[in-house]
């Protein structure tokens, strides 16, 4: 959520507004961008980056520039409340993503006297950088750091000064370097210019000074550390995966669907497994997956698909509630956390709480280098590939399979399956290719299904056993992109209490992966078409009532890695159909990286 990027030299301001396309995905409230010529210009707007790029004059340019783009959490979305902001004696300019979660007591505190022009949090850190300035802004960023409470990546430009400054603590903020040594700001790794050759990465709170040409990192203190230096690949990064014209990044991750799954599958094989010794994985009585949002589900649908492949406890837990319950852990508690990003605040919170009590904790990411990869003891890469739609598709079949391939290594470590059925189950999974690329071939027939579908009052999605998460992610694609209002049961809990609300005008979604499942499934359309609403089907088998995309016959573990599919293509052809923002769904943004 929110982006920052910042560059220096000639070109500063179009290497800038480039950066923050990059990252708009992240955040789409409102564009800024602070140029340091003469003196610090400031340019702002409400939406897009393309609407800022139309209000900076062609002959802007300087020396620094700092941008963002916006995700609110404090003060509505308006130009007021558009980072940069200014300080009040105009010595610097600073744009901060996260929240300062003691801004008012420090504006009663150290800012008497001074006006604020926007109601943010963020706003208050670049005054009191000009109330501690005495000649360094080093010296000023870390005694700033020093009141600080919340979470923040915070950049600055001193207006008499070639340089950026880097205040962070609990934010993703990094530093890229390209082959002729220029350097960049950016808060996503994946958003740095695809020159660069290498980046800076800090796991600890930290304060930077760049230039053009060098970077100095310093601890919360002052005293000056060393980053860790990764090299980068052009996997990695941003630039190298334009999306077609005419085409949304949903759609095209969606079709990549098919090569994820085989790399996230190879991936698993490179790394010869989990990478915990059996005398380790044989000491777990109890394993966690943790997530937020599709990750959650990802975790659901793996917990169910490998349910009887454990003797131990396998619970999927939402990461913001686990903060806040007392689920028992000790060092005898296996926690795998899931995240696309890896910078999912919610997750990683979760992930130190886990750290706290002994847990061994486990990253499932995206994003190697990312927050949560530093936080977890071990971690793993399920290899989709750069996701930029807010929707998440790809990365979600990836992390179910992963999960899946995880868990079976636990059940081989544990005595549960033998070698043959663990190699077996292994071979299964390279089929999931394919199997997704004859799915993918009946998109015109989810096409003519979305369009029924566009024109319900509500949309609810139901599934028994490793069909309900299934249904759970379908629904949550649905809402995400097309806003209508939907919901995911279990199929056996409709008459519950839900079936009050199935009338005319509204549509079930019922998906039915599983032969033995076929009677029951049938009697829930049954009840559902009795009353008047609108039946979909997706299964392999026949059913009695209303439309069917027919799906193929898949081994019951992977059901879930490819049955999503025709969900996505529904959310997605349905939100064509309404004409939404499908990139950009209202009030969301990729990589929740505030609590
Ligand atoms: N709290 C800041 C604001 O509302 C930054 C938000 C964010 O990083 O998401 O402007």
């Amino acid at each position: 959520m929110c982006g920052i990027f910042g560059a220096m030299g000639n070109g500063c301001v179009a290497d800038c507004l480039q950066g923050l396309s990059r990252l708009q995905y992240r955040g789409y409230d409102s564009a800024g961008i602070c140029v340091k010529g003469e003196g610090l210009s400031t340019y702002k707007s409400v939406g897009k980056v393309s609407f800022l790029m139309d209000k900076i004059p062609s002959n802007a340019n300087g020396t620094v520039a700092i941008g963002h783009t916006r995700w609110a959490t404090h003060g509505k979305v308006s130009e007021q409340n558009c980072h940069p902001f200014v300080s009040y004696k105009g010595t610097f300019a600073l744009v901060h993503n996260g929240i300062i979660d003691n801004s008012k007591t420090l504006t009663t505190k150290h800012l008497s006297g001074v006006t604020l022009s926007s109601q943010t949090d963020s706003e208050v850190v670049v005054h009191l950088l000009e109330k501690f300035y005495q000649g360094s802004s080093l010296t000023s960023a870390v005694k700033v750091m020093e009141i600080l409470e919340g979470s923040y990546a915070i950049a600055f430009v001193n207006a008499k000064e070639n340089a950026i400054y880097l205040m962070q603590h609990n934010m993703p903020l990094v530093v890229g370097v390209d082959k002729d040594n220029n350097h960049f700001v950016s808060s996503c790794i994946k958003c740095l210019p695809s020159s660069c050759t290498k980046v800076a990465v800090s796991k600890e709170d930290f304060v930077a000074k760049v230039t053009r040409n060098s970077v100095e990192f310093y601890d919360k203190n002052g005293k000056a550390i060393q980053p860790n230096w990764s090299k980068l690949t052009g996997s990695l990064l941003a630039a190298s995966a334009p999306v077609d014209k005419g085409k949304t990044h949903m759609y095209t991750e969606i079709l990549q669907v098919p090569t994820s799954l085989q790399n996230c599958h190879a991936h698993f094989a490179k790394c010869a497994g989990i990478g915990l010794s059996k005398v380790q994985l044989r000491h777990f009585n109890r394993i966690y997956l943790v997530g937020c949002g599709t990750a959650y589900n990802a975790c659901v649908s793996a917990a169910v698909a490998t349910r009887g492949l454990l003797d131990v406890d396998v619970i999927p837990v939402v990461a913001s509630q686990f903060v806040c319950e007392s689920y028992p852990v000790n060092n005898k508690t296996l926690a795998l956390c899931v995240s696309q990003s890896g910078e999912t605040a919610d997750t990683i919170v979760a992930a130190e709480k886990l750290n706290a009590h002994g847990a061994f904790t486990y990253a499932v990411t995206n994003t190697d280098n990312s927050r949560l990869t530093f936080v977890c003891k071990e971690s793993i890469n399920i290899c989709a590939g750069t996701e930029f739609s807010v929707a998440s598709t790809k990365a979600y079949c990836c992390q179910l399979l992963m999960l899946i391939l995880l868990l079976v290594d636990v059940s081989y470590a544990t005595g549960n399956i033998s070698l043959v059925e663990k190699q077996k189950v292994y071979s299964t999974a390279g089929l999931l290719p394919s199997i997704a690329n004859n799915i993918l071939a009946k998109q015109s027939s989810v096409m003519q299904l979305a369009k029924l579908i566009s024109t319900s009052s509500a949309v609810y999605f139901v599934g028994r056993g490793a069909d309900y998460p299934t249904a759970c992610e379908g629904s949550l694609k649905l809402k995400e992109i097309t806003y209508i209002h939907s919901e995911a049961y279990p199929s056996g809990e409709l008459k519950h209490g839900t079936l009050a609300l199935v009338t005319k005008g509204v549509s079930v979604v019922n998906i039915c992966t599983h032969s033995g499942l076929v009677g029951k499934a049938s009697a829930t359309l049954n009840e559902v078409a009795t009353r008047g609403a609108q039946a979909v089907s997706f299964s392999p088998y026949k059913m009695p009532v209303g439309n069917i995309l027919h799906l193929p016959v898949v081994h019951p573990l992977f059901a879930g890695v490819t049955s999503v599919i025709p969900l996505q293509l529904l959310a997605y052809y349905t939100a064509l159909e309404l004409g939404r923002d499908i990139d950009m769904p209202r009030n969301l943004a990729k990589s929740v990286t505030v609590e």
